[in-house]
C-alpha cells in the first residue's frame, strides 16, 4: 500500500486547496494512505505533528477557500542538506514513500534536489543508526512529483499554473474599480502588479481592461526613449476623448539595459506631460480571495493525474512535473522544466531578450 504525502510550499496561490483535496480523495479511492505536510518544508523538517494523516472529509469545503489550509512557509533549513536528512528521516519513520509538492519553481527545485540525493540520504541514515538497513530497504526509491502553485504563470513548459488565472481575475477587478473613478476626475493611474521575472500578469491584465501601455520584463522598451513614447501614447489617447490613462507595470520591469523601471519612474514621466497621476500597488491582495473555476477545475486534474503518475512510477522515471498544454493535463521531467525557467530569467539578465520570450512559451507575448 502506497503511502503518499502532500504539501504545499512557497508563495501561496490561489487554488492549492483545490490540488490538496484532489490528492487526497484520489489517494484514499486508489486504496493508498494519504498525508499532509504543514507549513511546506518546515513541516518536513519538524516531523511529528506536522505530518498528520487525511481523510476524505478533512478536505470537505477546501475547493471554495483562498490561499492554503494545510499551511505554506519559507523554509531555510531545507536549502540546508542536514534539514532534507530530518526530512527524509521523518518520512521514513512514517512510512511515506511518495510526496507531493505543490509550489513555485524554488520550492520544485528544492523537490528534484530532494529526489535526487535521497539515496545518499538513506545511507547517512544508517551511518547515523537512525535505521538498519533492513528498515531502509523499502524506501530506496522515493517518488516525487510537483504541482506548479504559482500566481505569476512563471513555469516553463506548462500553459497555466494553479493560481495565475485567479490572480488574473483579482487584477482585472480592482483595475476596473481604479478606472472608475479615473474617469470621473480624468486621471492617469500606474497600477503595479506582480510578477519579478514574469510579464504575464501585466500583459493579461493589460490586454483584458485596454491599458495605454504596459511593462513587462520579457520585452523592455528602449532605455531613454521609453518616457517620450510612454507620452505619446498617451495624449493620442486623450486627443482621442479617453479620460484616463491605466499603465500597468509588472514588478520586474525594467528597460532594454536592465534598468529597473518603477511605478514612481512612470508616474513622474506622466507628470511631465501634465496628467494628474496616482501610484496603486496591489500587493497582496492579488493573491486573495477564491479560486476561480479554471484553477478548480486545473488543480483538481493535475491533483489526480500527480497520484495516478506516483501509482506509475518505477525507480527509473524521472520526478515528473504535472503540466496543461493545449488543455490537455502533460506530464514532463520536473527538473528540464525547472532548468528551462531558471534559462528565461538568464536570458533577460544576458538582454537576450527574444530568447526569453521563446523559452517563456507564450504565444501572447510574442
Ligand atoms: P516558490 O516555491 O514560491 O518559488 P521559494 O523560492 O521561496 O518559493 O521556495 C520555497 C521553499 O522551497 C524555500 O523556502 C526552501 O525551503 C525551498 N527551496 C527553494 N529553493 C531551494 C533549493 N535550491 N534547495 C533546496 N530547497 C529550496
Amino acid at each position: 500500500k502506497k503511502r503518499i504525502a502532500v504539501m504545499t510550499s512557497g508563495g501561496d496561490s490561489p487554488g492549492m486547496n483545490a490540488a490538496v483535496r484532489a490528492v487526497v480523495r484520489t489517494a484514499i479511492y486508489d486504496d493508498c494512505d494519504v498525508f499532509a505536510v504543514k507549513e511546506g518544508y518546515q513541516g518536513l523538517v519538524d516531523g511529528g505533528d506536522s505530518i498528520v494523516q487525511m481523510h476524505w472529509q478533512d478536505v470537505r469545503g477546501f475547493m471554495s477557500e483562498g490561499g492554503t489550509l494545510i499551511g505554506t512557509a519559507r523554509c531555510m533549513d531545507f536549502k540546508e542538506r542536514k534539514g532534507r536528512k530530518l526530512g527524509a528521516k521523518h518520512l521514513v519513520e512514517r512510512g511515506i514513500d511518495a510526496l507531493i509538492v505543490c509550489g513555485g519553481d524554488g520550492s520544485l527545485t528544492g523537490a528534484d534536489l530532494f529526489r535526487s540525493e535521497w539515496p545518499s540520504l538513506l545511507e547517512e541514515l544508517v551511518t547515523d543508526k537512525d535505521f538498519t538497513e533492513a528498515e531502509i530497504l523499502p524506501y530506496k526509491s522515493m517518488s516525487i512529483v510537483g504541482l506548479v502553485g504559482s500566481i505569476d504563470n512563471d513555469m516553463s513548459g506548462t500553459d497555466s499554473t494553479i493560481g495565475a488565472y485567479s490572480a488574473l481575475e483579482r487584477i482585472v477587478e480592482m483595475v476596473d474599480y481604479i478606472d472608475a473613478t479615473a474617469k470621473s476626475h480624468s486621471r492617469a493611474f500606474v497600477v503595479e502588479v506582480m510578477g519579478r521575472h514574469c510579464g504575464w500578469l501585466a500583459l493579461m491584465a493589460g490586454i483584458a481592461t485596454g491599458a495605454d501601455y504596459i511593462f513587462i520584463p520579457e520585452r523592455p522598451p528602449k532605455a531613454g526613449e521609453w518616457q517620450q513614447e510612454l507620452k505619446d501614447v498617451c495624449l493620442r489617447h486623450r486627443a482621442k476623448g479617453r479620460r484616463n490613462n491605466t499603465v500597468i507595470v509588472a514588478e520586474g520591469a525594467i528597460d532594454d539595459e536592465l534598468n529597473a523601471i518603477t511605478s514612481e519612474d512612470v508616474k513622474k514621466v506622466l507628470v511631465e506631460i501634465g496628467l494628474d497621476t496616482r501610484v496603486t500597488i496591489l500587493g497582496h491582495v492579488q493573491r486573495g480571495g477564491v479560486a476561480v473555476a479554471h484553477d478548480r477545475w486545473l488543480a483538481t486534474l493535475q491533483g489526480v493525474d500527480a497520484v495516478k503518475a506516483i501509482l506509475e512510477m518505477t525507480p527509473e522515471t524521472p520526478s515528473p512535473l504535472i503540466g496543461i498544454e493545449e488543455n490537455k493535463i502533460i506530464r514532463m521531467p520536473l527538473v528540464e522544466s525547472v532548468k528551462l525557467t531558471k534559462s528565461v530569467a538568464e536570458a533577460i539578465e544576458s538582454k537576450d531578450f527574444d530568447l526569453a520570450i521563446s523559452l517563456r512559451d507564450s504565444e501572447f507575448i510574442d
